[in-house]
């Protein structure tokens, strides 16, 4: 059996490995990547002698799917967790406590707000259950439409988009509450009688297991290991085009003729490629919106005296570029042992690529001004590194539930075909590697479904 897998993201690396692990020696495999590097947007850079990564540097804890791949490659002993230090959110001009007990920034109770918003808004919260709340089954509305009315604008700007920024480079209105927080979808369609009590519902039960993990060396040693065990022809730094249907299966450049193919590659590019032989779903998947963003990774003096929080993530308005930092060396016990302090910056909001135009100096001085004004110290970098991620992350918009399904019904019944990636169902790393097992699932069960 001849498979081309397109895109050497997680989401393709992990099919490519799962075809092989099931298929041995009898799978012919080829994984095409346009860049000259595999990895997509994980990227592990190098900081000061050590590795630091520049793309996601987390997972989330309570998922499975990471922990699992480790132990699988006999990489287990990579497996970290952070410190347990608590992020600070930056509103007002001044640092606050991140609230506890919100979904995504929304809260179930005002008080977790005191001090974050204005007391009009915390009265505003404290007497929603009062107000009654308009919600028919399998509506769906923007995260900013939906809190906004119910608790007011302090709460998106200043509790919600801080963390919507963080996982999608979003804004609140520009993601649905049906594919973000599909536990508060479902409490609201469950019938809950005001957004206060829906979150109650939808919030997980506390648990002390830690919520991220992370990779002590960073993404690349799951890279690595990923795509040594998939033992593919490796076709980098070349584009994947022409995909064309044919008596065997498949035909595309630079591959040729194959039985199967797993597409695992951006939306506006999986659009491209399906344009001609499944219109449909092409034209779904060209309504899905990306979002850029860039990380600048300050390597400064390890006694430089940082805040004891993991974090500061900035709330929208405020006239900061940066979006949020990422105290890594307070964060992650196993960066704290290295002989510089770690910093993570990052960029981008849905809408504004205008990060994308500035140089490295320009990113790098704007990192650092931004961090001074945030800790109110000096900020000395020994040494920087720039990531810019053009297109980096898909936008779950409202509506976007239903894209899913076009896509996925006419991939589903098209044999031969499967497609995986962070616009499916999660941008997440654990989420897209599901993403990559169920595709190569689809291709080994064969014919439709
Ligand atoms: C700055 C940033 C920080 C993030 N932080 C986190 C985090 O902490 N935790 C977390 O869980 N997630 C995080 N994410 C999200 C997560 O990293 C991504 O959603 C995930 O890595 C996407 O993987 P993928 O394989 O689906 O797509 P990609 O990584 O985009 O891979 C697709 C690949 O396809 C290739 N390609 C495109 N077109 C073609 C073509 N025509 N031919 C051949 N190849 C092609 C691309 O070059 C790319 O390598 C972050 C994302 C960003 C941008």
């Amino acid at each position: 059996m001849r498979v081309a897998v397109v895109g050497a993201g997680i989401s393709g690396l992990v099919a490519a490995y799962r075809l092989r692990l099931a298929l041995g020696s009898e799978l012919e495999l080829a994984l095409v990547e346009r860049r000259e590097r595999i990895g997509g947007t994980l990227h592990t850079g190098v900081l000061a002698g050590g590795p630091v990564d520049l793309g996601a540097e987390a997972f989330v804890g309570r998922r499975p799917e990471i922990p699992a791949l480790l132990r699988e490659l006999g990489l287990a002993d990579q497996l970290v967790h952070p410190s347990g230090r608590r992020p600070l959110i930056w509103s007002g001009g001044t640092a606050h406590p991140m609230p506890g007990g919100t979904l995504m920034g929304i809260p179930a109770q005002a008080d977790s707000m005191t001090g974050l918003v204005d007391e009009a808004t915390l009265r505003r919260i404290a007497t929603e259950p009062d107000r009654p709340l308009h919600w028919k089954p399998g509506d769906d509305v923007s995260v900013a439409d939906l809190v906004s009315e119910r608790f007011g604008a302090q709460v998106v700007s200043r509790s919600v988009e801080p963390l919507l920024g963080g996982v999608y480079a979003g804004l609140a209105n520009s993601i649905g509450v049906r594919s973000a927080l599909p536990g508060l979808a479902a409490a609201l369609d469950a019938g809950a009688a005001s957004l206060s009590e829906a979150v109650s519902r939808a919030l997980p039960p506390p648990s002390t297991a830690p919520v991220f993990g992370g990779i002590r060396d960073g993404y690349r040693v799951l890279l690595d290991a990923l795509l040594a065990a998939a033992s593919p022809e490796l076709d980098i730094d070349t584009t994947a085009k022409d995909l064309t249907r044919t008596s065997r299966g498949w035909r595309l450049e630079p591959v040729g003729e194959c039985d199967a193919v797993i597409l695992a590659t951006p939306a506006p590019v999986t659009a491209e490629l399906l344009g001609s032989p499944l219109p449909e779903a092409a034209a779904a998947l060209a309504r899905i919106e990306l979002s850029s963003s860039a990380v600048v990774a300050l390597a400064l003096p390890v006694d430089t005296p940082l805040p004891e929080n993991s974090g500061i993530l900035v709330a929208t308005g405020e006239s900061l570029r940066a979006k949020a930092f990422t105290l890594s060396s307070r964060k992650w016990p196993h960066l704290a042992e290295r002989d510089v302090a770690i910093v993570r910056v990052s960029f981008g909001r849905f809408g504004d690529d205008s990060l994308l135009a500035l140089s490295d100096a320009e990113l790098i001085a704007a990192a650092t001004e931004d961090l001074a004004t945030v800790t109110g110290i000096a900020i000395r970098p020994v040494t920087a590194a720039v990531q810019r991620w053009r297109g980096g992350l898909p936008q779950y918009a409202p509506g976007h539930a239903e894209l899913v399904s076009t896509i996925e019904s006419a991939v589903g019944a098209t044999p031969g075909l499967a497609v995986a990636g962070a616009y499916l169902h999660g941008v997440g790393v654990p989420a897209c590697a599901a993403s990559g097992t169920t595709a190569a699932e689809r291709i080994l069960a064969g014919g439709e479904g």
